[in-house]
C-alpha cells in the first residue's frame, strides 16, 4: 500500500476520512487498456460488467457513467407518467433526488426511521395518499433496508423500486444480496466508495428486456453494438430507438474496476473489522448512538455514522472542528435535501413533516472508515473522541 503526500499542515498521524486506494492490479490493467488505444466502452467494459454481476449474485449488469445517472435511467426505463410522485427519503445525497426530477418526475420526501437512519414501512404507508408510482430505496451507510417490505407498504410491486445501492454493494438482508431483487437496483464506484473507480455506477436488475433498455439508453438510445461500428469492418449505420443520454462507462474504468473488483471480499471484511473495532471502544458512552446492525442481513459499512447527543458535551459542530484540530477528518451523511433552498423551492418548506430526520441531522457524524486503515488509527479517532466528553452525565 502506498500513502497519499501529506497536505501542508498535515501528520504522519492524521488520520483521513476515506482514501481512493486504486489496487497495482487496476493500475496495471489500466495501463494496458491505454497502450491498446480503445478507451470507451469496449471488451473491457463487457468483462467488468459479467464479473461486478458474479460478485454481486446477479445475472447481469449494466456499467453507466455515475450512480445518479444510473437511478435517472432506472426511473425513465419505468415510462411513468411525467410529475408522478417517486418516494425518496430526504436523508439521502442531494444527487439521488436530483435524478428523480431529472427524470421528469416528482420527488416526495420521506422521514428516516430513527434507529436505522433508513426508511421504514409506517413512514411510506403514511405517504401513500400520494399516489406513489415509484419509489427509491436507500442503503443508509451500507444498513440493508428493508426494500420488500417497503415496497408492500407503498403498494408498489419490486419492479417500480429503485434501490440506491451507492451505499449496498455487499450489503443482503434475509439471505438476499442487495442488487438480486427483481427492482433495478444502482451502485457507485465513486472515489470513496466501496468499489472505488474514481467515477462509475451500474444497475442490476433480473429483467432482460429492462437491462436492454438500459444498454440502450445510456448510449444515447443508439442501436445495441453502436460502440463496434469503429471496429474493423464494423457497418457504420446505428438506429436511435429510446430516449438515451450521454452516460456510458469506459474501458478505462472498466480495467481499474476489474483490478478493484479482486480485492473487494477482503476489504469488505476489513470494512465490518474496523466497525467492530469502533463499536468496542465507543459502545456504552453517554451521548453517543453507535450506527445500527440488521438483525438478519449483512451491513456493507461504506461509513460508520455516529450520533452525538447532549448528555457526551460538545455538539456535534464542535467535535468536527475539534478533530480536525487533532488531525481526525470526519464527515456527515448527510444535510437532508429538504434543507437545500433548492429543494425548499421546489418542494416547500417541508421541516414540519421531517421530524426524525430534522432532529438527527444536526447529530450525524461519521467516524473515518476505509479497508487501509490501521487498527491503531481508529484507536487514535477513538481517544481523541472520548478525550473531548465533557459532560458524563447518565
Ligand atoms: C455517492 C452517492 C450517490 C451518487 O453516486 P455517483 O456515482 O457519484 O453519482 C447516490 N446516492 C448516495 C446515497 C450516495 O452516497
Amino acid at each position: 500500500m502506498t500513502t497519499a503526500p501529506l497536505l501542508p499542515g498535515q501528520t504522519t498521524d492524521h488520520v483521513s476520512f476515506a482514501q481512493c486506494h486504486i489496487s497495482p492490479e487496476a493500475r496495471e490493467l489500466a495501463l494496458e487498456v491505454m497502450a491498446g488505444g480503445w478507451l470507451t466502452a469496449g471488451q473491457r467494459t463487457l468483462q467488468f460488467e459479467e464479473e461486478l454481476a458474479r460478485w454481486v449474485g446477479a445475472r447481469t449488469s449494466v456499467a453507466v457513467s455515475s450512480c445518479t445517472a444510473a437511478i435517472e435511467m432506472a426511473l425513465r426505463a419505468l415510462d411513468l407518467r411525467p410529475g408522478s410522485a417517486v418516494l425518496t427519503p430526504t436523508l439521502t445525497f442531494c444527487g439521488a433526488v436530483n435524478a428523480i426530477v431529472h427524470a421528469g418526475l416528482r420527488p416526495v420526501l420521506l422521514d428516516v426511521d430513527e434507529q436505522t437512519l433508513t426508511v421504514n414501512a409506517s413512514e411510506v404507508e403514511s405517504k401513500r395518499r400520494e399516489r406513489p408510482a415509484a419509489m427509491v430505496v436507500q442503503h443508509m451507510a451500507g444498513y440493508p433496508a428493508a426494500t420488500q417490505e417497503l415496497a408492500e407498504a407503498a403498494g408498489l410491486t419490486l419492479d417500480r423500486v429503485v434501490e440506491d445501492a451507492a451505499h449496498g454493494l455487499g450489503a443482503s438482508r434475509d439471505g438476499r444480496a442487495v442488487g438480486t431483487l427483481p427492482s433495478t437496483t444502482c451502485f457507485s464506484f465513486y472515489a470513496t466508495k466501496n468499489l472505488p473507480i474514481g467515477e462509475g455506477g451500474a444497475l442490476t436488475t433480473p429483467d432482460p428486456e429492462r437491462t436492454d433498455r438500459l444498454r440502450v439508453m445510456r448510449q444515447h438510445g443508439m442501436s445495441k453494438d453502436a460502440w463496434r461500428r469503429y471496429e474493423p469492418g464494423a457497418g457504420w449505420r446505428y438506429e436511435v430507438t429510446v430516449d438515451g443520454l450521454k452516460a456510458n462507462f469506459t474501458d478505462l474504468q472498466a480495467a481499474i474496476g476489474l483490478g478493484q473488483l479482486a480485492h473487494l471480499h477482503t476489504w469488505q471484511a476489513r470494512r465490518a473489522e474496523l466497525a467492530d473495532r469502533y463499536d468496542a471502544q465507543l459502545g456504552d458512552v453517554p451521548g453517543l448512538v453507535l450506527p445500527p446492525r440488521p438483525s438478519d442481513g449483512r451491513h456493507a459499512w461504506h461509513l460508520y455514522p455516529i450520533r452525538v447527543q447532549p448528555a457526551f458535551g460538545p455538539c456535534r459542530d464542535e467535535l468536527i472542528a475539534a478533530l480536525a484540530e487533532r488531525g481526525v477528518d470526519t464527515s456527515v451523511h448527510f444535510i437532508p435535501v429538504h434543507r437545500f433552498p433548492y429543494f425548499r423551492q421546489l418542494l416547500g418548506d417541508l421541516t414540519p413533516s421531517l421530524p426524525v430526520a430534522e432532529r438527527v441531522a444536526d447529530q450525524l457524524l461519521s467516524l473515518p472508515l476505509h479497508p487501509h486503515l490501521s487498527d491503531d488509527a481508529v484507536d487514535r479517532v477513538c481517544a481523541q473522541l472520548l478525550s473531548l466528553r465533557t459532560h458524563p452525565r447518565r
